[in-house]
């Protein structure tokens, strides 16, 4: 009776076994470096793909750099997703490296219009070419925070995917065409709330990546950041022109960034009693936030909360 028992359970186990095997072969491998790129290849993929992002849980985006294990991840991989050439440059050395000849490569930032660095700043220019901090021929990387250009990614990544596993093709382009109506509705909802707002300027006490997002709801920042690394400290002068700029203009919010220590925010709001609130720049998650599958639209919808409020909305 025993061994007949086993001797089922034991076929079980195989047939149950082989069929997750079999499964999961028939998945597409999918590699992807930022958690915008990660989470448009899960909506695309849905259960065709099994999604990997490269940056671990918590670390800032703009100081990684990929491991040797990586390298090896991405040989194995069918498909590898990055943002863009100016989000992460090491991509072009790292696929030097690569031998699977059968890796499809996807640039997600493909027919978007670039924007040079602080395209939009509207601080004097003449005292900052002398610090020689600015122009220097760099584009501003954070394309997916303009809701139009993620829309643009998410096409690059379904026509990857469905270059990859023809057999899916109508599977992934219905996948993305649904997406995209929920970010063209998310689009128009910014757009809505945005145009009512009483303060037009984001003052933000981290390294800006909301530039691509300012330009298209006509909105202007502040921040006392040069540049995209979020580990250069601003300069004295311009944290106090900042904060001179917050007490003139009635803005009662300081915006900061996510998955650093808010601590030249958090000094700016004690200068000025500003309330300190989260605008997420969705480069990464926290690995809390990852385990409770947050996605981008979540954090999205969270940052229209955040500036419905700061910029006294109707
Ligand atoms: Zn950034």
């Amino acid at each position: 009776m025993f061994r007949r028992l086993a001797g089922v359970l034991f076929i079980f186990f195989i047939g149950t076994s082989c069929a997750f095997a079999q499964q999961d072969k028939a998945r597409l491998e999918v590699i992807t470096t930022l958690f915008p790129t990660y989470d448009f290849a899960r909506q695309v993929g849905g259960e065709k793909v099994n999604v990997f992002l490269l940056l671990p849980p918590g670390v800032e985006a703009h100081a990684f750099e990929p491991k040797p294990q990586d390298v090896v991840r991405i040989n194995k991989a069918d498909v590898f997703i990055y943002t863009g050439r100016y989000m992460e440059p090491w991509v072009e050395d790292l696929l030097k490296g690569v031998s699977n000849k059968k890796l499809v490569v996807v640039d997600s930032s493909r027919g978007i219009d670039l924007m040079d660095e602080r395209d939009h700043d509207e601080d004097d220019h003449d005292e900052e070419e002398e610090g020689g901090h600015h122009h220097h021929g760099g584009k501003d990387p954070h394309i997916w925070l303009d809701l139009a250009n993620a829309q643009i990614m998410v096409d690059n990544i379904a026509g990857a995917l469905a270059e990859k596993d023809p057999a899916n093709n109508d599977f992934y382009l219905e996948n993305a065409r649904e997406y995209k109506i929920k970010l063209a509705d998310l689009d128009r909802r910014f757009k809505e709330t945005l145009a009512t707002a009483k303060h037009k300027t984001i003052i933000y006490g981290g390294h800006f990546a909301f530039g691509y997002f300012a330009k298209r709801y006509g909105l202007e920042y502040d921040s006392p950041y040069e540049g995209f690394s979020p580990n250069a400290e601003p300069s004295p002068r311009a944290i106090a022109e900042l904060i001179d700029k917050l007490n003139a203009s009635g803005i009662k919010y300081i915006y900061y960034e996510e998955l650093l220590d808010p601590k030249v925010a958090r000094a700016i709001a004690q200068e000025t009693g500003a309330r300190l609130e989260l605008l997420h720049g969705a480069h990464n998650l926290s690995k809390d936030g990852l385990k409770k599958g947050v996605t981008f639209l979540d954090v999205m919808e969270d940052n229209l909360k955040k500036l419905k409020a700061g910029l006294e909305c109707r």
